[in-house]
């Protein structure tokens, strides 16, 4: 596909070594908006809306906060943890900069654990992209799916 100036722009912002050490991207070869493409198809497959699973990670990050950096169990399934580093990241739009911090989130009914932050809730709200395949941060759609 032909990218756009500020397409081809983006997607240099989530190499490795730009926000963060890792990237966005993992060893996802594709476009981003070929990603963006796959993922919100497989979003509506499985029935699912951009805010509404955005919703679900605020309000686990906000339960979360509440165990001060330890484990806490939020709604009788989700063990929760969060960790706060020092500082904000900018989203590769280029439209905000985002607090520092990891969530980890694992469903104790379907056993599947997902890691995020405030700028990955932000990607998937805002721009409906969920990161590259193998990224640390990345969020699923059949992942997201399965601990709804
Ligand atoms: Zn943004």
């Amino acid at each position: 596909m032909k990218y756009t100036q500020i397409e081809r722009a983006v997607q240099e912002r989530m190499r490795p070594g730009h926000i963060t050490a890792l990237g966005l991207l993992g060893d996802d070869q594709r476009p981003v908006a070929d990603i963006m493409q796959a993922d919100s198809e497989a979003f509506s497959r499985l029935g699912m809306d951009f805010d509404q699973v955005a919703d679900l990670l605020e309000h686990l990050r906000s339960a979360g906060q509440d165990g001060l950096g330890e484990p806490i169990t939020v709604d009788n399934r989700y063990l929760v943890s969060t960790g706060d580093a020092r500082g904000v990241l900018p989203c590769p739009w280029n439209d905000g900069v985002h607090h520092k911090n990891a969530i980890t989130v694992q469903d104790q009914r379907s056993g599947r654990t997902i890691i995020y932050s405030d700028l990955s809730i932000h990607l998937l709200r805002v721009h409906h992209f969920c990161q590259g395949k193998g990224s640390p941060f990345r969020l699923d759609p059949d992942t997201l799916a399965a601990i709804l």
